[in-house]
């Protein structure tokens, strides 16, 4: 997730707002403005409720972040890097480089972030006991006891036992302890985090239906996410360990012809035509350099007039249209781009062509690395 705003570096992790966070901001302040602050302390003036009702949000909006902080530091203690913290509609993101080392690490990482949200429920539960005792302004132990409960209540959410969320990082840090297998851990975390996900669509929904509860309908977005979440994660597991150690070298094929910018469509065809059939031909500028790619059914599209008037110029699509890789980058990195591409990816060095991936390129190149052994 990119952040649309960033706030800065704590603890030299860099942290963004998403512009979904927003979205929460709104409904959260107005909701305590107009529904929670006047209902525990009545008879307050309008102003003074949104006046506490935006201290509340950023409050809360803070306790997300000490939740994704912790994961961050610990995570870092035992040597893996934060890319970044963004916080959106859903929560908080702590984006980690790689995989925690061993099944201990990939447990305190996940419990450091419930921790936190415990430990801050904890410091405004206390907050709040002490204004109401001294009998103080109502406004502000109810503020302060709302913001202990919510905390309280994101970490007891968090330990729902299914992937992507914190509990199902435990359950995967317990399986692969007691297995000695990560990618056993891994699926099962997976499958936890699909019947989490599914019932909590499932409660959503009832209670839309029979308490009529607009609320239910937050409950069935956070399923819906949970879900595709947990799916993608899983595939994502799978092509690291498919393509662990191949870099886009490893995949890369050499077109069978390349043709060049100002080469008259009819004399590539003419050309190509020598060589095996391909779906896309790499296009060449008079230096030498990656120009783009010509498609075999662009080539078919034009008319026999087309052909012989036309270059490649006019049929190819631009490298900015393209996935453009260095052979170096590791192929589970690359492989989302180019799957998610429509056309293979060029592979480039200093500009120059070295070679084309795409999604057959990277089915072969699995199944090479799986006999590898042999
Ligand atoms: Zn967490």
């Amino acid at each position: 997730m990119r952040p649309t705003l960033r706030l800065g570096t704590i603890a030299g992790i860099p942290v963004g707002v998403h512009w979904s966070a927003l979205a929460i901001m709104l409904l959260l302040g107005h909701g305590l403005a107009t529904g929670v602050l006047p209902l525990g302390a009545p008879g307050g003036a309008p102003v003074a409720y949104w006046v506490v009702a935006v201290a509340v949000t950023v409050l809360f909006l803070g306790s997300l972040l000490a939740h994704e902080l912790c994961h961050a530091v610990v995570a870092r203690h035992f040597g893996v890097g934060v890319r970044r913290i963004t916080l959106w509609l859903l929560g908080g993101v702590a984006e980690l480089e790689s995989e925690p080392p061993h099944a201990r690490a990939d447990l305190l990482v996940a419990l450091a972030g419930p921790a936190a949200s415990f430990g801050v429920a904890v410091v405004f539960g206390v907050l709040a006991a002490g204004v109401y005792l001294v009998g103080l302004w109502a406004l502000a132990w109810v503020a302060l006891a709302w913001l202990a409960l919510v905390n309280a209540v994101l970490a007891v959410f968090n330990l729902l036992p299914g992937a992507p969320l914190d509990g199902g990082r435990v359950l995967r840090a317990a399986v692969w302890w007691w297995r000695g297998d990560r990618a056993v851990a891994q699926r099962v975390a997976a499958f936890a985090g699909m019947v989490v996900s599914l019932l909590l669509v499932l409660c959503g929904t009832l209670q839309v239906v029979y308490l009529h509860s607009v609320g239910g309908l937050w409950l069935v977005l956070l399923g819906w996410f949970l879900l595709f979440a947990a799916q993608a994660e899983q595939t994502d597991f799978q092509l690291r360990t498919a393509m662990a150690g191949l870099t886009v070298a490893d995949a890369m094929t050499a077109p069978p012809v390349c043709g060049y910018v100002s080469q008259r469509i009819s004399d590539f065809v003419a050309l190509a035509r020598q060589h095996r059939p391909a779906d896309a031909y790499p296009v060449l500028d008079p230096d030498g350099n990656a120009a783009g790619l010509v498609t075999l059914s662009a080539l078919a599209r034009a008319t026999p007039q087309q052909r012989a008037e036309q270059t490649l110029r006019d049929v190819r699509v631009p490298p900015d249209r393209l996935v453009v890789l260095a052979p170096d980058v590791p192929l589970a990195d690359a492989a989302r781009q180019i799957m998610a591409g429509r056309l293979p990816a060029l592979v480039v060095v200093g500009g120059v062509l070295v070679g084309l991936v795409g999604t057959a390129d990277l089915a072969r190149a699995v199944d090479m690395n799986s006999l590898r052994g042999d």
